[in-house]
């Protein structure tokens, strides 16, 4: 866990996401989440990392056409729209934010996917679905922002089917950060509104008393946080010789990029994948 005095709520979740996603997906090259850099070539976008990352995750869950999946924190819903063009199968987002709800629903207009896709504003802690009724699940980088991990990974485990496949992609701590590496991110944990950071080795246990049974923990930072990293630092570099267009400065965006710096400099954070499954 980390610690901090900072209070992440939904309410803070879906203010940040609504001044900050211009800011995020403006680092991300257009997307929300990091890139998966593996076995790219050197002169390779983020957006084709961002790409990648979304194929990691799709191959983890065993899908198909008929079957239905939960996108736990949506976003604007480029996974979910790709996930479902992939597999066949039918995607059901969920998010508190208002403004990613509506960019999601757009997105599924515009792609002609209404009929495999639909999205609705709800909070993780409490899932508008009845028992046993969900094929598989993600939480695609959206589970740093909630408070209670444990409740997550319940309601997550009360929805699915017996048999049914949870994958993760999550920030973590690779190594236990210290007392003074967890004060020196406090700026970072607050302006991000992360909620919670978990040491990789935490994750089996909290799976276990939550139902589900852990079936792959891939630490895959190298190909991951270090090479996504090196990517923002271009964008803000060319943004910086104004060869790239600049965002309107504003103390959100400089509280994120110091905040971001710290994140940078402590390669104890990593990322990594987690796959898991409840009993059939
Ligand atoms: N999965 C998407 C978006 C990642 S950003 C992608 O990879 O592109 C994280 C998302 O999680 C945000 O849209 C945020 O609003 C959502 N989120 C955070 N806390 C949540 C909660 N308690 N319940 C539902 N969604 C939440």
């Amino acid at each position: 866990m980390i610690r901090g005095d900072h209070a992440v709520t939904a309410a803070t979740v879906a203010e940040y996401y609504n001044q900050a996603t211009e800011l995020i997906s403006a680092d991300l090259g257009g997307s929300l989440h990091f890139g998966y850099w593996r076995g790219l070539p050197e002169n390779s976008s983020m957006q084709d990392a961002s790409r990648q990352m979304t194929e990691l995750m799709i191959s983890k869950l065993p899908v198909g056409p008929g079957q239905r999946v939960l996108d736990v924190g949506c976003g604007a819903g480029r996974p979910a729209a790709d996930l479902s063009s992939a597999t066949g199968a039918s995607v059901v987002g969920v998010d508190i934010s208002p403004r990613q709800i509506e960019l999601a629903t757009q997105l599924a207009e515009t792609e002609g996917l209404q009929d495999k896709l639909a999205f609705r504003i709800a909070d993780v802690m409490s899932l508008p679905f009845e028992a046993n009724t969900l094929d598989a699940a993600w939480l695609f980088e959206s589970m740093f922002h909630m408070p209670d991990q444990s409740r997550v990974l319940e309601e997550i485990s009360r929805v699915l089917r017996p048999g049914g496949t949870l994958a993760i992609a999550n920030l973590v701590q690779r190594v236990a950060l210290t007392e003074e590496q967890n004060a020196a991110l406090e700026a970072y944990w607050k302006v991000g509104n992360v909620a919670a950071l978990l040491p990789l080795e935490d994750y089996p246990k909290l799976l276990n008393d939550s139902g589900l049974v852990l079936t792959e923990l891939t630490d895959i930072s190298e190909d991951t946080t270090r090479p996504t990293f090196d990517a923002i630092g271009r964008t803000h570099a060319s943004r910086a010789e104004g060869h790239t267009e600049s965002l309107a400065p504003g103390e959100l965006a400089s509280q994120m990029d110091a905040g971001m710096s710290q994140f940078i400099a402590t390669p104890e954070i990593g990322f990594a994948i987690i796959v898991a499954s409840k009993p059939s």
